[in-house]
């Protein structure tokens, strides 16, 4: 049996690079004081369509939606921002603090058409910030996924900045909009003829090249914002130069949901070919009351991992480092002794492998040089009468027998 189409076994010779990377996110989201938040795989159905948005890719075409045996209508989780608003909401988040910094990093489902960094299981890190529309908060995020992305040496990327203003701005906008692309309704792509209807905006995004040198002469959303999201965007851009973050603008890079506002950004590498968007955010400023929440602003981000991991260059000689022992026994009373010595070497974190089968010293000998290991701890007949255990130094080619009471301090010297 095949995995699912879109899905994949992430095996063990490349878990340690999803290990690495939870583990350099989680450091640093922790010195920046950001929480990690768990939520369900499955949600309700209706929380995507409010809070993800009727006329988006992901509403219109790509959820795992199913009806439950309760008759409920479920869905796998297509993104995190939703769930986590949710959750804020349901769980009263706001109550003691409506500053909320959280993180997360799971699972996503969207019914694409898998292809080279595309999945329809694929993984997001995501990132919050709850409770503030300061737009010094829009660069906290754009920082923290740089500083992710510069902690996991991932090579040479771009930051496109927007901003889509506000609601009432973008309602003038679209009018402007509409009308220049009547004049060319017949020339652009079909998806793009009937957000001409839907969604005008979200036209800006189409990928198709004679949709997009039409919109080289449309009129620019930027003309159409107010001072407020103006000044905003300026203070994103200064602090962006400020601390050096490379980024171009965008005007056309747009979010078009009614509920997002002011900078929209995505992180942009060139190596990835058509799939090159690592991360997008934006900030979303009427999504919690329209979930039914408090009037409290956010801004975030979501990377995309298989994507990052696509670009960073792997230490696959990570399995090759000779840091483990491996236990060789024989007999029964060797075996209990063994244990014993697992107990010890858990106590000082001295890594091992132990396989309990009756092969031979030999064959055993010759699986630990085959794994490379970096010695092997053995417990025969002999080692039982003297109490003794016989440590085989593979690297270095000897052998030495020790006090069984001594091994830990033993092998503790020689590593130092
Ligand atoms: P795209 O334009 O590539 O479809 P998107 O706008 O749908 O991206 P977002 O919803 O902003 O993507 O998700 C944030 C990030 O998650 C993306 O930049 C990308 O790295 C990753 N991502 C999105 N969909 C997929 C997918 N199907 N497979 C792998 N990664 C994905
Ligand atoms: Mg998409």
């Amino acid at each position: 049996m095949q995995t699912i189409r879109g899905t994949r076994d992430i095996l063990p010779d490349e878990i340690s690079e999803w290990q690495n990377l939870y583990l350099e996110a989680l450091e640093l989201l922790t010195l920046h004081n950001y929480s990690e938040i768990r939520t369900p795989i499955i949600e309700q159905t209706e929380l995507f369509i409010k809070g993800v948005g009727n006329d988006t890719d992901i509403i219109n075409k790509e959820m795992y939606n199913f009806i439950d045996q309760g008759d409920r209508k479920i869905t796998l989780r297509p993104e995190g921002t939703a769930s986590i608003v949710r959750s804020f909401i349901s769980n009263k988040l706001y109550i003691n603090n409506t500053i909320q910094k959280l993180w997360y990093m799971g699972p996503m489902f969207r019914y694409e058409r898998p292809q080279n960094g595309r999945q329809r299981q694929f993984h997001q890190l995501g990132i919050e910030y709850i409770g503030s529309d300061n737009p010094l908060t829009d660069v906290e995020i754009i920082n923290l996924a740089h500083n992710i992305l510069q902690k996991l040496n991932c090579p040479t990327y771009t930051v496109e900045v927007n901003s889509i203003g506000t609601k009432e701005e973008r309602i003038e906008y679209k009018k402007a909009l509409v009308n220049y692309l009547q004049q060319f309704k017949t020339e652009l792509d079909l998806d793009s003829q009937k957000r001409l209807e839907t969604n005008p905006i979200r036209i800006l995004d189409s990928k198709n090249t004679r949709t997009q040198y039409i919109l080289e002469d449309a009129p620019c959303l930027s003309k159409h914002l107010g001072k407020a999201s103006l000044q905003d965007f300026e203070i994103v851009c200064e602090y962006l130069n400020m601390l050096k973050i490379p980024y171009i603008v965008n005007y056309k890079l747009v979010r078009g949901l009614d509920y997002y506002n002011g900078t929209a950004f995505e992180i942009i590498n060139n190596q990835l070919g058509a799939k090159n968007t690592i991360c997008g955010g934006g900030r979303y400023n009427n999504l919690i009351k329209q979930l039914g929440g408090p009037n409290i602003p956010g801004v975030g981000c979501a990377i995309g991992i298989e994507r990052l991991l696509m670009l960073i260059k792997h230490n696959k000689n990570d399995k090759n480092k000779k840091d483990r022992f491996h236990l060789l026994t024989q007999g029964s009373e060797a075996e209990k002794k063994a244990w014993h010595l697992i107990k010890w070497l858990e106590e000082e974190k001295i890594k091992f492998h132990i396989e309990f089968n009756q092969d031979s010293f030999q064959k055993k000998i010759k699986k630990a040089v085959k794994y490379k290991a970096l010695g092997c701890l053995i417990i025969g007949p002999e080692e039982i009468r003297n109490s003794t255990i016989t440590i085989k130094w593979l690297d270095k080619h000897y052998q030495k027998t020790i006090d069984y009471n001594n091994i830990i301090n033993y092998i503790k010297q020689e590593l130092n």
